[in-house]
């Protein structure tokens, strides 16, 4: 496991070249990174599946666009947070999520063509990962968080589960590094 100093050193990089706005704005940080990266970036509402109710957002890549599916009915820092989240899985280029298939790809986003499906990656956040790859999205997100100077509201840190465990990240280790 690289150590924090580094992570958030690698987090910067990534995030060289792209605005963060205050007051933070989503939509406008999403069409800085479009433009950084030179791809279309949605933001939309995960499909109404009980299959996805354990999930609060994902990152879809495909052949045309840069999509960051949200949880519905999540607003103001909740929302931010998921997103920022997927966007460090995207700046950093991480791979698919390994326990998800072309199958499940294919009936939760029925809209995917084959051609699309076969270079479509998907990662979704669910409680219980703590890899490597989570640790540097959520890295990525509380250095936006950061420069955007929005922390989280206290609510959120009793809450339990994944939102309460990333704020808990953002929170702790990293205004000293
Ligand atoms: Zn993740």
């Amino acid at each position: 496991m690289r150590d924090l100093r580094t992570l958030r050193s690698l987090s910067r990089q990534r995030l060289s070249g792209i605005a963060v706005p205050q007051p933070f704005d989503l939509e406008a940080f999403a069409a800085g990174v479009g433009e950084k990266l030179g791809r279309t970036i949605e933001i939309r509402d995960l499909p109404d599946d009980p299959r996805l109710s354990a999930v609060s957002g994902a990152w879809l890549s495909t052949n045309r666009a840069e999509i960051i599916h949200l949880e519905a009915g999540t607003s103001g820092w909740h929302r931010d947070l998921i997103a920022l989240h997927e966007f460090g899985h995207l700046l950093s280029n991480h791979p698919s999520d390994p326990d998800w298939d072309r199958e499940q790809l294919a009936r939760h986003f029925p809209g995917l063509s084959p051609a699309a499906l076969d270079r479509t990656r998907f990662r979704h956040a669910q409680d219980g990962y703590s890899d490597e790859e989570e640790q540097e999205a959520e890295m990525i997100a509380s250095v936006i968080l950061d420069r955007a100077d929005i922390g989280p509201p206290p609510d959120v840190l009793d809450s339990g589960g994944l939102l309460s465990r990333l704020a808990e990240a953002l929170r702790h280790p990293l205004r000293d590094v």
